[in-house]
């Protein structure tokens, strides 16, 4: 089955560009999440960097990707510029992108410019980490300037077709005809199997929040019900373990079982720490009801939360989470 990254620019406290109130990195989720859905109709594994309002820093977009067999890496994003002239659509690759790149690049252009664009900018060359450090094929598409008027206006009128056409054509580079509907469903397509159902508004919205990010970024396959049972736990153990492979070449067998062997590859992390195994920690604590902002980042009060939770479980109160820490948070 083809895979394809769908990854939304930006995200949490990075809100990428701004005009008013309008956020580019709600342009980029809403767009990337109506794509992907399409793409999933028309059988298409899709992978998403995130699908909830979070931070996601760049390498952690590539190593998403580079984690699987992905055929294609698609980044969505919105334009900006200092004149509020400046308007259209264009699409990135790397400096140094190979052909399959650039022939999807140019497809994905062409669809847009058929569906209707102010002007078409092209696709265009740049040194951008996310394109560099990506190994599969990747685009970066900028679906107009987000503080040009009539761009918005585009963005939101035509956004069924966009998402349409955007769908189509990376389907088509990697290999998959796809016709997706859109809205204007005629009550001839199918039902969605492929989608997860909608999220239910129940449980508790941080844990619902983990659930998806472990979906997401580690395809765990959990539904999204805001309550913590033992196929959660797992997954997390599992999260963890992946990043303790990718982080230190642990070569641990990835099976959620949290033991001697995951324990000896625990290393010391202290304030100052971020990414995937901070924000795992910052997980672990807040299901075992030591809660702290969930945002990868070790800051003074996720280390106030580790020393609560080390003093409650007999541990020596240093607010470092070492493999003793960490063996408690996952028994
Ligand atoms: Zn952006």
């Amino acid at each position: 089955m083809a895979t394809i990254v769908i990854d939304a620019g930006h995200g949490g406290y990075d809100a990428g560009a701004v005009n008013g109130t309008r956020l580019e990195k709600n342009d980029n989720l809403r767009l990337a999440k109506a794509v992907g859905q399409r793409l999933q109709r028309c059988g298409v594994n899709v992978v998403y960097t995130r699908t909830t309002d979070e931070f996601i820093p760049l390498l952690e977009r590539s190593r998403i990707s580079n984690n699987r067999n992905t055929d294609l890496f698609v980044a969505f994003h919105r334009n900006s510029a200092t004149n509020n002239t400046a308007n259209g659509v264009e699409t990135l690759i790397y400096t140094n992108a190979s052909n399959k790149s650039l022939q999807a690049a140019e497809a994905l252009q062409q669809a847009l410019v058929n569906v209707g664009v102010q002007s078409n900018r092209g696709v265009k060359r740049a040194n951008l980490s996310v394109l560099r450090e990506t190994r599969a094929p990747a685009l970066l598409l900028e679906l107009g300037f987000i503080n040009n008027a009539q761009d918005n206006e585009l963005f939101d009128q035509k956004f069924d077709q966009y998402a349409d056409a955007i769908a189509r054509s990376l389907a088509q580079s990697v290999g998959v005809t796809c016709n997706p509907s859109g809205s204007t469903d005629n009550g001839n397509t199918p039902p969605d199997n492929n989608t997860p159902p909608t999220p239910p508004t129940t449980g508790n919205s941080t844990i619902r929040s983990i659930q998806n990010t472990l979906n997401a970024r580690y395809g765990a396959g959990l539904k999204v019900d805001g309550i913590w049972g033992p196929q959660s736990q797992r997954a997390l153990t599992r999260a963890l373990q992946t990043e303790l492979n990718l982080t230190y070449g642990a070569g641990l067998t990835i099976d959620g079982i949290f033991g001697p062997k995951t324990k000896s590859a625990i290393r010391n992390i202290a304030q100052g720490s971020r990414g995937n195994l901070v924000w795992i920690l910052q997980s672990a604590l807040y299901v075992k009801g030591f809660p702290t902002t969930i945002d990868s980042v070790f800051g003074p009060n996720t280390a106030n939360q580790v020393r609560a939770f080390q003093a409650a479980n007999n541990l020596t109160a240093d607010g470092i989470a070492g493999p003793n820490t960490f063996a408690a948070l996952f028994n």
